[in-house]
């Protein structure tokens, strides 16, 4: 069999016309060229879109359409799953897995969450009980911990009036920062320093959403939550895996569900 080709695929203006027989360079269905290799698709076999971008759109609609054939049904987690280019987030080696359904390496130990628990847990934090089930309604004030990467920040920023991210290792806080910055994203306020404790100087929020999970919601995050506010963690269940814990603040206390396993990394304390 043939070895399917790398994402992006390794094209140069420099190649010979194909001659008879000749393999040309596939691009792998919808994928956009490297950067800086127009004129390539001279040898390419497959008519490829216009623009990278063109081409990264139709690979991301279609994990789209595929989060809301697995359930998700709200609007407005749809058009912030296929706002934001996942494939920017990840390694330039695992490009090409950038729109599967799959959790990725982003170094230090640490992973990109899957799309469908990204756009569930997003979907959950919009039923926030001061939203009222307002179908076009946006948060207010997000906190989110465990930056990572920034894709979830990204995805955030198209559903809350501010957000902000919170991580623990230098290091991703800084790459992050990076990926962050071709978005210009004004209102994601990335911040390095222990999660544990939530982000007093931003409190309250509307919503508090954790990409790590721990053997309890720190109680920080509850006394920073506004009222109508909701969080969404994973966090140690019985049996002694992990499922999400969704936490509404009423106005004569808090409420309290476990729903579905998940499978996050772990909440640690401290900055590393
Ligand atoms: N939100 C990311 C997922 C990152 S994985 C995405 O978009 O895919 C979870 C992150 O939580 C890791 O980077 C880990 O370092 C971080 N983390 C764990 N404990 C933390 C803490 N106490 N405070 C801040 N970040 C923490």
């Amino acid at each position: 069999m043939k070895p399917r080709p790398g994402f992006p695929a390794r094209l140069t203006t420099s190649a010979p016309a194909p001659g008879p027989g000749a393999r040309a360079a596939k691009v792998p269905a919808g994928m956009p060229p490297k950067p800086g290799t127009r004129g390539a698709a001279a040898v390419v076999a497959a008519p490829i879109p216009a623009t990278p971008s063109m081409a990264s759109d139709a690979v991301r609609a279609r994990m789209v359409q595929k989060l809301a054939s697995q359930g998700i049904a709200d609007a407005r987690v749809l058009r912030a799953m296929s706002s934001v280019e996942r494939h920017r987030f990840v390694d330039s080696a695992l490009v090409n897995q950038a729109y599967e359904d799959t959790s990725l390496p982003i170094g230090l130990g640490q992973t990109i969450s899957k799309p469908s628990v990204v756009a569930r847990m997003i979907e959950l934090l919009l039923g926030a009980p001061a939203l009222n089930g307002q179908a076009d309604a946006r948060l207010g004030r997000v906190l989110e911990i465990g930056t990572g990467c920034g894709y979830q920040a990204a995805v955030l920023s198209h559903v809350a009036s501010e957000v902000y991210s919170i991580e623990r290792l230098r290091g991703l806080n800084e790459r992050a920062r990076a990926n962050l910055r071709h978005f210009r994203l004004a209102t994601v306020h990335l911040l390095l320093g222990d999660g544990m404790l939530g982000y007093a100087k931003g409190a309250p929020y509307a919503g508090i959403i954790a990409a790590a999970g721990g053997d309890a919601v720190p109680d920080a995050w509850i006394a920073q939550l506004a009222v109508g506010g909701r969080i969404v963690a994973p966090t140690r269940s019985a049996d002694g895996g992990q499922a999400l814990v969704v936490i509404d603040r009423g106005p004569s206390g808090v409420q309290r569900r476990v729903l579905e396993a998940v499978h996050f990394v772990p909440l640690k304390s401290g900055i590393a």
